[in-house]
């Protein structure tokens, strides 16, 4: 009997040690990892770059108050704020940290400007920003919500792809819009560039912010640095986590100035948000992503990868309905139930994870060579070969 709560639905299988795209179970067996903690380590298992960082900065310093300055820390914002549209950086530990905090900024500018009653937050049905009361509240899905009411208020929602339900919803009232820029829980849904042109010029007329939130689609899983760097638009604010750690917990909220603008100190705060410890291996992931060709591979990788899923649901078209997603951000949309195709991809040594709409998510990590990805295409095959 576990003493764990029982808010997962648990695999029957555990894991002594991993390598790259690979890991290694306790009952013997080798498994591709194409889950990777969720798009998380971007750099795959026991990176030696990663290794060596984190003992290094274990043997100086882990954890200083953000009372003080920390080196580190600054580093890292300043590489931020060189590769996106930021002009500042808040850390923070997780995504919905993150997500939690890029409301609050919305919120405080527009309060700072003298309209605290322009304060809600337009966001797509059924979306994932995270679990706390007021990212559940707005991603407005039945599967986070249910039991936890009384409702977080505040948050207006339209459907995917439906701009003018978009434009209605739209009041006086309104600080902000706040989507995925690729919708990741929701099922590998990949706002298209024009649309998220639209949202841009939409916030620039009514005079509202623009909240992307890359915590899955960011940090290079779509083979350019920021996802929303496809449609060459600039966001007011970015929440980011994920793949920025690595795999340690490692949160931030991206902002340009005029959201800067609204933040003095006391405004927000954490306790462990960026030390020395999370921010040793979170420059070295930026050192490894911007290493030449990093990037350039992802994109490479990404577009074969969902050529031959494309080739392979032209041959299983009873199968797989769509392949989804950008770069090595990939979804496969099955007709039915995913649990079993899942689970036999499992028994074949292959590891994915599922999201909404019948949805297979593949998250390699993002330097995931070609032979492997022939692996797990070979293996989908055969799955695909013999499944009813
Ligand atoms: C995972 C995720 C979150 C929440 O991140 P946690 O670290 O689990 O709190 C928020 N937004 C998006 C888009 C995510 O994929």
């Amino acid at each position: 009997m576990s003493a764990i709560l029982d808010t997962y639905n648990r695999k029957k299988i555990s894991f002594k040690r991993g390598k790259g795209s690979f890991l290694y179970a306790t009952n013997g067996k080798k498994y591709l990892d194409f889950v990777q903690g969720i798009a998380v380590n971007c750099l795959g298992h026991s990176n030696d770059h990663l290794n060596r960082a984190i003992q290094k900065q274990s043997k100086k310093l882990w954890h200083v108050s953000n009372a003080f300055i920390i080196p580190e820390q600054e580093k890292l914002a300043k590489r931020l704020k060189q590769k996106t549209f930021a002009d500042y950086v808040c850390f923070q530990n997780s995504g919905v940290e993150a997500t939690e905090a890029a409301i609050k900024f919305a919120r405080r500018y527009f309060y700072s400007k003298g309209q605290p009653r322009k304060n809600r937050i337009i966001c797509i049905n059924n979306s994932f920003h995270g679990r706390s009361l007021a990212t559940i509240f707005a991603s407005n899905s039945k599967k986070l919500t249910e039991g936890f009411y009384p409702k977080v208020d505040g948050f207006d929602h339209f459907n995917f792809g439906d701009y003018k339900g978009l434009k209605k919803t739209i009041t006086n009232r309104t600080a902000a819009i706040m989507v995925e820029t690729i919708m990741g829980e929701g099922g590998i849904k990949v706002i298209p560039e024009f649309f998220l042109k639209e949202l841009r010029k939409l916030c620039n007329k009514k005079k509202i912010l623009l909240i992307l939130d890359e915590v899955q689609c960011g940090i290079g899983r779509t083979g350019k640095f920021m996802a929303y760097e496809h449609a060459k638009i600039r966001p007011d604010i970015v929440p980011i986590a994920k793949g920025i750690g690595g795999g340690f917990p490692i949160g931030a909220v991206l902002v340009n100035k005029k959201v800067a603008s609204g933040i003095k100190p006391g405004t927000h705060g954490s306790t462990f948000g960026g030390n020395p410890l999370a921010m040793s291996v979170g420059n070295t992931v930026i050192d490894v992503i911007f290493k030449k060709r990093f990037l350039n591979n992802v994109r490479k990788n990404g577009k074969y990868f969902q050529q031959e899923l494309k080739k392979l649901k032209d041959k299983y078209p009873k199968i797989i309905k769509e392949v989804r997603g950008q770069g090595l951000l990939i979804g496969l949309a099955l007709y039915s139930d995913q649990t079993n195709f899942i689970k036999k991809l499992m028994d074949n040594k292959l590891l994915t994870v599922k999201a909404s709409e019948n949805v297979v998510r593949l998250l390699p990590p993002l330097n995931v060579t070609k032979k492997e990805i022939n692996l797990a295409l070979k293996i989908l095959n055969k799955v695909c070969e013999n499944y009813k």
